[in-house]
């Protein structure tokens, strides 16, 4: 299989800066690769990689410098998750992204310079980690139904309630709490920096799960926590409209990790097959197989085009890419399921052990039609958008 990236790159999309960024994403990626395995059995990963990446500049890319990121766009961003996906470890590649796309974007768009200097430069440095608390028990796709509340007294915000879900959630130093600060519904949601040391705050059961299993994933309970009013991040009440934009970042990284998944096991399938005989010859050259891994790559080649197309559209203008990117999930969401399916069928018996990458693979995959909204919440969205 051709090698898109020197493809792009003669393409206009990525410059030799891109280029330059991605091998340095590539190295730490290869890196930490040989500990995948490892890792997912451990259910966890070092907290030094969230340092070794910050040094590298890969958890502040589009954050201001004033607040050590490298105010770099999508495109950086896309390089950046492209290249991450070489880890072959989907809960470590998780957890980075929680902290660097999902949990602290909101606070460099809307966070007071106060709470940017408390929360978001040690979160950009690696030395805080972040989470991303706004599914509940009760329900994830619908988030104006939350009923963790936070009430005000005084200066102070009392939050009581319970989060599910929250990756990170084991060890992260504060999370971005969506609460309900106002009435039922999602005119009634704010968003707030919560730091896990607040008295009254413990996380509950870490969740067993069968897939990114190196990323832990936690439910959290708020008893009468006290935090100050300031680390309220925007307007009171305003914090849905929020979740939701952020919700766009999150489902395009998710597209374009996807597709670069999709891609390296396609890759690691046609070595494999190449590598290993029946019959008297290689896996890879019965017709069977051949096809197959065509029809993935033609498919791949459309969602990368479809992502693409998103980074480019949100890139220019954040408020107008929702429909793309919502079909950039979707797509490269539904199409995974059958790409990795293949490529461990191609294995035999050694795609069935999580030795091999793929065979994690199999198993992390089914997140991505699942997490950050599922594939029928991705549907609902285009049925309003097109008006049905
Ligand atoms: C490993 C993992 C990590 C996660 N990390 C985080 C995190 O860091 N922070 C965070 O806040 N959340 C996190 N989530 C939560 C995730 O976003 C939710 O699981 C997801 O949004 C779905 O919500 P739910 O699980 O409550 O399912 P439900 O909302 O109960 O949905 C159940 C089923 O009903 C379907 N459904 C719901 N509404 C409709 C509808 N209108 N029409 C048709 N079908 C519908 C769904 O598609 C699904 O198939 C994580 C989840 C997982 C599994």
């Amino acid at each position: 299989m051709s090698d898109h990236h020197v493809r792009m790159q003669d393409n206009e999309i990525f410059t030799e800066d891109h280029q330059a960024f991605r091998r340095t994403v590539r190295k730490f990626a290869d890196g930490l690769a040989p500990h995948s395995e490892a890792w997912d059995e451990a259910g966890i990963f070092p907290r030094e990689v969230f340092t070794q990446a910050a040094e590298l500049g890969l958890l502040g890319i589009r954050v201001d410098p004033q607040w050590g990121g490298s105010g770099l766009d999508w495109w950086y961003t896309t390089a950046y998750a492209e290249a991450l996906v070489h880890t072959r470890n989907a809960g470590v590649n998780m957890a980075l992204m929680v902290q660097s796309d999902m949990a602290t974007p909101i606070i460099s768009e809307i966070g007071s310079d106060e709470v940017k200097r408390e929360f978001l430069e040690p979160a950009v440095k690696g030395e805080k980690i972040a989470a991303l608390g706004v599914s509940e028990p009760g329900g994830g796709s619908d988030v104006a139904a939350i009923r963790t509340t936070a009430r005000r007294d005084g200066d102070d915000f009392i939050i009581n309630g319970q989060k599910l879900w929250i990756t990170n959630g084991t060890r992260a130093d504060f999370i971005t709490l969506a609460v309900r600060t106002g009435d039922d519904g999602y005119g009634g949601i704010s968003l707030l920096v919560f730091p896990t040391d607040t008295k009254g705050f413990h996380v509950g059961k870490k969740l067993k799960k069968i897939g990114n299993k190196a990323s832990d994933t936690a439910e959290l309970f708020f008893e009468d926590c006290r935090v100050p009013r300031r680390y309220l991040l925007g307007e009171e009440n305003m914090g849905f409209y929020h979740i939701m934009t952020n919700f766009q970042g999150e489902r395009l990284i998710a597209a374009v990790s996807c597709v670069a998944g999709m891609e390296l096991a396609v890759r690691d399938a046609i070595a494999y097959g190449d590598d290993r005989k029946a019959f008297g010859k290689p896996i890879s050259k019965f017709q069977v197989w051949r096809h197959k891994l065509v029809e993935h790559m033609t498919a791949i080649e459309a969602a990368r085009r479809l992502t693409y197309f998103a980074v480019d559209k949100f890139n220019k203008n954040p408020a107008n890419a929702t429909r793309e990117i919502t079909m950039a999930k979707l797509f490269a969401g539904d199409l995974a399921q059958r790409v990795i399916y293949d490529c461990q069928q191609m294995y035999g018996g050694f795609g069935y052990v999580t030795e091999y990458a793929v065979a994690r693979a199999f198993t992390d995959i089914r997140l991505i039609t699942i997490g950050g909204g599922t594939s029928e919440v991705m549907k609902e969205i285009l049925v309003k958008m097109e008006g049905l």
